[in-house]
């Protein structure tokens, strides 16, 4: 009895998934690509407006430029790091309600539900 045809469909689905493969893959960089875009956009439109607003402080006379950057190195320096970036070390909290263990971006008590102390506003 003849087989060869066994052979034939399996190749015939080997190519088909790895046509499928890179349709899949060329979309997900396509989802990437736009993501990256997106962020870059709104990485330029909080530039702008953090240019302005201290364009606008400096003009209302509420600081200079030298004590911003002053404050600025010491918030930089509040997580640990002089490093030109704020990235504090938010530790896993216990509920003031219940006493559970939240998880370190929690808002709320996933337990309990109750607000969680503490959260920074940026
Ligand atoms: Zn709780």
């Amino acid at each position: 009895m003849y087989y060869g045809w066994i052979h034939g469909y399996y190749a015939y689905e080997a190519s088909t998934s790895a046509a499928n493969s890179a349709v899949d893959a060329a979309s997900s960089a396509r989802r990437a690509e736009n993501a990256l875009a997106r962020l870059e956009d709104a990485l330029d439109r909080q530039a702008l407006i953090i240019r302005t607003l201290l364009s606008m402080c400096e003009a209302k006379g509420l600081f200079n430029e030298p004590e911003f950057r002053e404050l600025m190195n010491e918030v930089d320096l509040s997580d640990g790091r002089l490093d030109g970036k704020f990235k504090p070390q938010a530790m896993p909290r216990s509920c003031p309600n219940c006493g559970k263990t939240n998880g370190k971006r929690a808002v709320t008590c996933m337990y309990c539900g109750a607000q969680l102390e503490g959260r920074e506003l940026i």
